[in-house]
């Protein structure tokens, strides 16, 4: 299938309600996910004109968030502050959708004063910084920055933006064991003066990844299980919320992540059973509602099962909730299976206990794409879904047929390869996918 590049773009907005800026980065992290696609074909944005865009921008659904970028399709994203055209562009989003949410992500480096003064001066932008270490000369090693995370802070503490900070947790802990715990906690321990919400990555890393800084998986999921208790126990007092990703699901439950602006009243770890007085059973449905609704009070239950109703929020106070499932593709799935129970249903590594708890027949497709830890669902490519489902058939000696999670392939139905289903057959008569939901 031919890639058409406009109707690419067109598709990307209106079906993530993300922006491409460009390709282009002034960075060049040693983690960066943009550079373990080798041998597959990425997609480089081209640079539009304002103009270009705003016609593109007729496809954003302005009651939610618009995202700048993030990667959420096939395109390499790069630094969108290199796009020069951006406080224009802005401007005239903002003209157009007056209410909508513009999220950003960026490295920090290119911000300013001045540029930080404009965006808060356009209105309801908040800014994901991806300060990763705080030190100049650790930025400078692994970044390929220039200027220390922490002026970054200190310049983002100056102005009225409302922001997030993210770290990716990755191999430098194989030069020296001690020193990402060390890294890491510095970070957060600097994070204690701004309160901000830190989100914390570990990275996703190819088999060629692996070899190249000479880690196994077993080493890895150690490191990465070690550090997560550290953290788990040091956010219990902090004053501010830290999330972990990926993350393993346990259940479909509503989990709290943490807090923002807490009161104390709700804690990581609560499950929020109802918002305005409407039960909820998984994460997904609980953000929906919350954009929805803009809820004003919820119901939990508190780690320790003590159930607590009615619990007013305060203006911004902001319970973060860890997404997973949503509601509506279970109930797909349990009226599919139900029918038709032999159907096998494959899910993410991180997912499988919270599905083997609801479901027979669970199996984890084999990346062989990438290999490695990685196994997120849309790292996943067709071909790996065909070879496990040969595997399985081969093993259960008779045709099967795979409830396959729709996020595998981006809205035009290509997979991360920039394969479609098409591309091997017999596939499409073997798979089955929820609707979007
Ligand atoms: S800032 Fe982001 S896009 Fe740029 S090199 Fe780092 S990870 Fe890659």
């Amino acid at each position: 299938m031919k890639l058409n590049e406009w109707d690419y773009l067109l598709k990307s907005i209106s079906g993530s309600n993300t922006l491409p800026l460009t390709s282009r980065c002034n960075l060049s992290c040693i983690f960066c996910s943009n550079k373990q696609n080798s041998g597959f074909p990425v997609l480089r944005v081209k640079e539009r004109t304002v103009d270009e865009l705003m016609v593109a921008c007729e496809f954003i659904d302005p009651v939610k968030p618009l995202v700048i970028g993030e990667s959420a399709t096939r395109y390499f994203e790069g630094e969108p502050f290199l796009y020069l055209s951006i406080f224009e562009l802005l401007e005239k989003l903002r003209n157009k959708y007056p209410e909508m949410h513009i999220k950003i992500t960026t490295n920090g480096e290119l911000l300013t004063e001045k540029s930080l003064q404009i965006l808060s001066n356009i209105g309801n932008i908040s800014l994901t910084v991806s300060i990763n270490c705080i030190d100049f000369e650790e930025r400078a090693r692994y970044l390929k920055g220039t200027r220390p995370g922490r002026s970054i802070l200190a310049l983002l503490d100056t102005e009225n933006i409302d922001y997030t900070v993210s770290a990716v947790i990755f191999p430098r802990v194989f030069e020296n064991m001690g020193e990402e715990k060390e890294s890491i906690f510095q970070l957060l321990e600097c994070m204690e003066k701004y309160r901000k919400t830190v989100r914390i990555f570990f990275a996703g890393l190819s088999s060629e990844s692996m070899n190249r800084f000479k880690i196994t998986v077993s080493q890895f999921d150690k490191i990465q299980h070690e550090i997560s208790s550290k953290i788990n126990v040091y956010r219990k007092d902090c004053g501010f919320p830290i999330i972990m990703e990926p993350y393993y699901i346990e259940d479909f439950a509503a989990y709290v992540e943490g807090v923002e602006n807490s009161t104390g009243r709700i804690q990581p770890g609560d499950i929020i059973k109802a918002v305005n007085g409407k039960n909820v059973i998984c994460g997904t449905e609980v953000i929906k509602n919350y954009i929805d609704s803009e809820a004003n009070y919820i119901s939990i239950q508190t780690k320790d099962g003590v159930l607590v109703d009615q619990i007013f929020l305060s203006d911004d106070e902001k319970p973060i909730i860890r997404p997973g499932v949503s509601n509506r593709m279970l109930k797909w799935i349990d009226e599919y299976v139900e029918t038709e129970p032999e159907t096998v249903i494959f899910v993410s590594r991180f997912a499988e206990k919270a599905f083997k708890k609801r479901y027979n027949n669970i199996f984890v497709p084999e990346n062989r794409t990438f290999g490695g830890n990685i196994y997120c669902y849309g790292l996943f490519s067709f071909m790996d879904i065909y070879e496990t489902l040969k595997k399985i058939e081969k093993e259960f000696g008779k045709s099967v047929k795979a409830i396959v999670n729709p996020a595998i392939m981006d809205s035009q139905g290509f997979d991360i390869t920039g394969k479609t289903i098409f591309d091997h057959p017999g596939l499409t008569e073997k798979i089955i996918m929820p609707p979007e939901m």
